[in-house]
């Protein structure tokens, strides 16, 4: 190599490096210092925002079962979103039901494999989750200035953003984080050159990097109880790393340390089962001791979702979520445009709540496998009448005056009219929502909203400590009882920030 192609080399080297400046330690030749205040298991969208707080006091080991998402533009650019499902970074499931969906197994978790739609909670619902206010505000600021933005937007989400206000999706927010019923242009964690900004990025802004030690493809497989003691109380954790070796790491020996599950509402009730917390028949027929007879892994829900595949007559920009229809009875409604050459547009719906509620179950006894997992989608018939509330308004939009240029004039919908017919209005309003119902249930699909798979009341307590044991705490989308915003990362995030805030200033006055 010449001068000049080692000067470029270096160059290139340095200018990777730069995207992430804070050290990844791999699992198969981590040195642990067995001294941790707290043990978090998975550096998804909670986790790496928990982290990052608690390591600005205390020594905190993260131990993530997946790679680093930097350097992948699989990952990283917009326009390979669909793509990334492709990816070692995602793991993909089918539910016992049969829809498709998928798991961020990588560092930042959903936050790296996501559509990257940035939308705080209303006020009802982090009076609901029993938040403070101000306290969750300066915690959805603190993520924002690292990681958010707010899109300029190109000829299609504009069109999309004038209609849904034409067919009565008001009133026009404008772009905010807010969460209001009308029309907004929400936040972004791709910035604008279309490149992500992971929850992983708020370790490299705010994390104290001498006391975090971050370790990837370190697959958390059991958490360590003593249970001589008068509650099973967490001591440690094992893991595997990706050359089959088995490590231990084990917390301070004082009683406020505590291992803190953040592996999402699937990860978190898994670990805890093949751990033996859980439903004690089902982890008996598993053949694994109970330490704790608990309903982990009961009442999981995921918002059903309904789309519709779009063509378009006019060129539409590459674009993830950037608009949300947020409507009065709890239909939210978004679109993406142009990825990985669509010519058109994906419209699509999601049901708040949900109401339905499933379960996750063990299913092979390598926890690198996916669990069972039943959603139950629109098995309450509220769930199915906001669908059809919600397509009844997707019609309406699609025949906006706005949306012409970015519709094909010969396009059935999904209540069996067709575009550039526009009949609808003479149809009777039974018929067409008949129509919409038979369609929902046809075509239900996922955002991958997964949660309240440990519930408070159920697992865990207010301060989602696990009910029944000492030192162990569980902070990431399992702890929801619904689904907070149109989407629910932003609340996710931060409530990693709020919690880690929480128990450092309990721990720092105690
Ligand atoms: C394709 C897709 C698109 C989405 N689009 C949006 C969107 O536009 N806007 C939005 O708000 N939300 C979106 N979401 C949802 C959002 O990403 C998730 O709700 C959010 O990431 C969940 O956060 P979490 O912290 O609960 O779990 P995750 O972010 O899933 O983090 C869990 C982490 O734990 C790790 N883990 C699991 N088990 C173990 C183990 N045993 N040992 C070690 N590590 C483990 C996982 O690898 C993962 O990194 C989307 C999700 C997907 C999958």
């Amino acid at each position: 190599m010449g001068i000049l192609g080692l000067f470029f080399a270096v160059f290139i080297a340095c200018a990777a490096a730069a995207e992430f400046p804070f050290p990844l330690q791999e699992a198969h030749n981590v040195e642990l210092t067995q001294d941790y205040d707290y043990i978090i298991v998975g550096g998804g969208a909670t986790g790496c925002a928990l982290a990052a707080t608690l390591s600005e006091n205390f020594r905190v080991l993260l131990l993530e079962r997946g790679g680093s998402p930097y350097n992948n533009p699989l990952l990283m650019r917009v326009e390979n979103f669909f793509l990334g499902f492709l990816d070692d970074g995602a793991q993909n499931f089918v539910t016992t039901e049969g829809v498709a969906n998928a798991r961020g197994r990588v560092l930042g978790g959903g936050s790296s494999i996501n559509a990257g739609f940035w939308d705080r909670a209303p006020a009802s619902e982090i009076a609901q989750l029993g938040l403070d206010p101000v306290k969750a505000n300066t915690s959805y600021t603190w993520a924002e200035n690292a990681i958010v933005s707010l899109p300029v937007l190109g000829p299609f989400q504009s069109a999309f953003h004038k209609g849904l206000v034409e067919v009565g999706v008001t009133p026009d927010l404008g772009a905010t984080y807010e969460h209001f019923v009308g029309t907004k242009t929400g936040g972004s964690l791709y910035d604008s050159n279309g490149q992500r900004r992971p929850s992983s990025n708020l370790i490299a802004a705010y994390a104290n990097a001498t006391n975090l030690q971050v370790v990837l493809h370190a697959t958390v497989t059991k958490v360590q109880f003593d249970d001589g003691l008068s509650k099973p109380t967490a001591i440690g954790v094992e893991f595997v790393d990706e050359l089959g070796q088995i490590h231990a790491a084990f917390l301070k020996a004082d009683e406020r340390s505590e291992v803190i599950l953040s592996a999402s509402a699937i990860g978190t009730p898994h670990l805890l089962m093949m751990s033996g917390v859980g439903p004690a028949e089902h982890l008996k027929q598993k053949g694994i001791p109970v330490i704790l007879d608990l309903p982990v892994g009961k009442n999981i829900a995921d918002n059903p979702a309904t789309r519709l595949y779009v063509p378009s007559m006019s060129p539409v920009e590459p674009a993830l979520v950037q608009v949300a229809g947020i409507t009065p009875f709890g239909s939210y409604i978004e679109a993406l445009s142009g990825v990985q050459n669509l010519q058109g547009s994906v419209i699509f719906q999601k049901v708040v709540g949900p109401k339905s509620t499933g379960e996750v179950l063990i299913d092979s006894m390598d926890i690198r496998q996916n669990p069972s997992v039943t959603f139950n989608y629109y098995k309450d018939p509220e769930d199915l009448q906001i669908c059809v509330g919600g397509l009844n308004v997707i019609e309406e939009l699609l025949l906006s005056k706005s949306m012409t240029p970015f519709v094909n004039g010969m396009q059935a919908m999904p209540s069996g009219n067709i575009l550039g017919l526009p009949i609808r209005k003479f149809y009777p309003k039974e018929m067409i929502d008949m129509a919409l119902g038979a369609y929902c249930k046809a075509n239900v699909g996922t955002m991958w909203h997964y949660h309240g798979s440990c519930r408070v009341g159920q697992v865990v307590d207010a301060q989602f400590k696990v009910l029944g044991t000492e030192q162990l705490r569980i902070v990431d989308g399992s702890v929801f009882d619904f689904c907070p915003g149109t989407n629910p990362q932003a609340t996710f995030i931060m409530t990693g920030r709020y919690m880690g805030v929480e128990i450092t200033s309990r721990r720092l006055t105690s």
